[in-house]
């Protein structure tokens, strides 16, 4: 009798999600959506209970410093959600962007009625420590630090270590959108100093969307009372009344907490952070090992790449257009992301989720039988794509 397949695909005809989020699931995360729970009930009471004490864990966290505050909505009204409750009203955040997320994170201030000065270092050279706190040195007004952990627009890992180290040396409090690392980048909170860390669930613990979670020091959010400028993305008060009744304020997700608590058992299962960020790390190499070996070059060095999701130019050769690539990719089972460079085209390939080493060979494969049908001959990128790329390396 042949072994099992050790990872599945999603389901018959159903293709990889090669995106970073919502992305493949496990069969048994889908399974546990299959029962309906009462939102007051104590039985759901303690499933949010439980994990948000799992979630706490996560982050290294010791449970009398921090808190875990679930709210509903995707990642980005969590963001809205931690800006607005942490950064008092008179408060100034220095955002750092190289992408879209970052520059997501200043529109919400923009929203929210919150000064900001903005570091936008274009699609994915990294902030540095140094810049940082230059920036901080100079305008003492600032009072908070945005950072991306992994900047998903383009892939790259950028240095929160360093980021923190700048910012604490100065008394500033830092907060950290960790939404498509958390769970696989380690994310120590008593190593690398922070006031809170957004993530949420479809990413990296791979549950389905539908909300997301901040996790605070606690006397930060004792301190937050009154700082919202809106009743339902308030985390001070969904906290408060958690811990007053272990309710969610309004409607919870109750299907998607149920199978959070599945997608969290079988990240205990597979050993935890650092065993999910090794099976990522590995999709990645292999993945970029075997498009490199194609002809396509990555946007990031080495040392930038993260192990979530991976830009790839687009070949030089007329014959290679990206709407027929990904409908070929896609007719192949995997569906794949547009890239989000604003100087040259790309495309993205994520490597998170349920997806493990053999199913990125077979990515690959399928990657060298597109261009093949396309009567590509080089997925060589054209020379003014390596010249942007010299940027980082200069
Ligand atoms: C996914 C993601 C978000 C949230 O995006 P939503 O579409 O609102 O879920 C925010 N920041 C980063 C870095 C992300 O990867």
């Amino acid at each position: 009798m042949s072994q099992p397949d050790p990872m599945p695909a999603p389901a018959m005809g159903e293709p990889y999600l090669l995106t970073p989020g919502p992305l493949t699931t496990a069969f048994s995360v889908k399974q546990a959506m299959l029962r309906d729970w009462g939102s007051w009930d104590a039985d759901f009471r303690a499933m949010t209970k439980s994990m948000c004490d799992q979630l706490v864990a996560l982050a290294g966290a010791p449970q009398d410093e921090f808190v875990c505050v679930p709210m509903q909505g995707s990642g980005s009204y969590c963001v809205e959600a931690m800006l607005g409750t942490m950064v008092p009203r008179d408060g100034k955040v220095l955002v750092l962007a190289n992408g879209a997320y970052g520059l997501r994170a200043a529109e919400a201030l923009r929203y929210i009625g919150r000064a900001h000065r903005l570091i936008d270092k274009g699609d994915y050279m990294p902030p540095r420590g140094d810049e940082v706190g230059a920036a901080l040195d100079a305008d003492p007004a600032i009072t908070h630090v945005i950072a991306i952990h992994c900047e998903t627009s383009s892939g790259i890992l950028n240095p929160v270590a360093e980021i923190s180290e700048a910012v604490h040396a100065r008394g500033r409090k830092l907060l950290i959108d960790s939404m498509s690392a958390f769970g696989a980048v380690d994310l120590d909170v008593t190593r690398i100093r922070c006031e809170a860390v957004v993530s949420s669930a479809n990413k990296c613990i791979e549950g389905v969307p539908g909300f997301g979670f901040v996790i605070a020091r606690r006397t930060e959010l004792q301190a937050a009372k009154g700082n919202c400028h809106s009743l339902s993305l308030d985390v001070h008060a969904q906290w408060v009344n958690m811990v007053k009744s272990g309710q969610w304020r309004y409607t919870p997700p109750t299907h998607v907490v149920a199978a959070f608590l599945e997608a969290l058992r079988l990240h205990r299962e597979e050993g935890g952070v650092a065993a999910r960020g090794a099976r990522y790390a590995r999709n990645r190499d292999v993945l970029v090992a075997g498009m490199r070996a194609l002809g396509f070059e990555t946007l990031l060095q080495d040392r930038w790449l993260s192990p979530i999701i991976v830009t790839f130019f687009c070949p030089a050769d007329p014959n290679f257009s990206f709407a027929r690539f990904y409908d070929l990719m896609k007719a192949r089972g995997f569906i794949i992301y547009p890239g989000k460079l604003t100087v040259v085209d790309s495309f993205r390939i994520g490597v998170i989720g349920q997806l493990d080493e053999e199913v990125m060979r077979r990515v690959v494969s399928a990657a060298q039988d597109c261009l093949t049908e396309m009567g590509v001959a080089s997925a060589a990128p054209p020379a003014s794509a390596l010249a942007e790329r010299a940027r980082l390396e200069a």
